[in-house]
């Protein structure tokens, strides 16, 4: 067999755009794992943080000449203030953790509820680390006026907020996503030379050994300069690549099959016109 060949690739500018690994691509093998960590965390500490409030609002008011007892170093009052704004940080952080693991990996929304479950924990968390500390508080017989009206209107405000800003207002899902992924691949690029008549899907296929200069274009470009059809021999590569990437979820083994059909048909298809082209070409010899 002869040597193989460098190739010099000329790549078109629309395959440098194409041939960069694109965005669902990125997204999917990268890992949310150290974000669902870290929005955790940082839940935990807004609880703490919450129960820490709700100490600080149960320290009665000292007598007249009593010397007022210190929460944590602190009057009380200003503690819960503190452990409030504490709180509210810590929901807020780790909501913004939350949803940029599931811009990165989405649920599915094939049902709806926990769809919208899994995209809005931060809201359910901005209520959990908010709602005991108001119900505490207001049916709190020992805490003072003052505390009662100027604690609960702080919770209340940190509540919205934390909510309004834990909200995913374009919420991102693994359908979407797999659509991305397709067009993506769609658009993935080819190899040629000038003197063949077929379009490669792998630089390395055995009918590029002997070419010199290859061509990196889009497909459209391959098809535009002439390029027929794809070359058999990376067609059959590529379709044992993908019988051989197991199907991600039980549930989608339905569409992979009908996927796989579709391409089966599809390279019978295209296998028949080759014959077809051959038959005709030897006609025209
Ligand atoms: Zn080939």
């Amino acid at each position: 067999m002869a040597e193989k060949k460098e190739h010099k690739i000329i790549t078109s500018d629309a395959a440098k755009t194409a041939s960069s690994k694109g965005v669902a691509a990125q997204q999917i093998a990268q890992s949310t794992v150290g974000l669902r960590i870290g929005s955790v965390v940082l839940w935990i500490v807004a609880l703490v943080a919450e129960f820490l409030a709700i100490k600080a609002s149960f320290i009665p008011a000292p007598a007249e000449d009593e010397e007022a007892t210190l929460f944590m170093g602190m009057a009380p009052f200003t503690a819960l203030i503190v452990f409030l704004v504490i709180d509210l940080i810590c929901v807020i952080a780790g909501s913004l953790l939350w949803k940029k693991a599931n811009h990165i990996h989405p649920a599915s929304e094939k049902n709806a509820l926990t769809f919208w479950l899994w995209n809005n924990l931060g809201v359910i968390m901005a209520a959990v680390a908010f709602i005991p500390f108001i119900i505490l508080l207001l049916t709190n017989k020992n805490a003072d006026q003052k505390t009662k009206t100027v604690g609960t209107i702080v919770a209340v405000v940190a509540m919205l907020i934390a909510g309004f800003s834990s909200y995913d207002y374009n919420p991102y899902s693994a359908e979407e996503q797999q659509e991305i992924l397709k067009m993506e691949e769609a658009t993935s690029t080819v190899f040629w030379t000038e003197g063949g008549k077929v379009f490669h899907i792998y630089e390395d296929c055995q009918h590029l050994n002997q070419s010199e200069e290859l061509h990196q274009t889009t497909t459209q470009e391959a098809e535009q300069a002439g390029k027929e059809r794809l070359c058999k021999t990376c067609l059959k590569r590529h379709e044992k690549e993908v019988a051989e990437t197991p199907a991600e979820v039980s549930e989608e083994g339905q569409s992979a099959l009908e996927e796989a059909s579709e391409t089966v048909k599809n390279a019978v298809e295209s296998t028949a016109e080759e014959v077809k082209d051959e038959v005709e070409e030897a006609v025209e010899e």
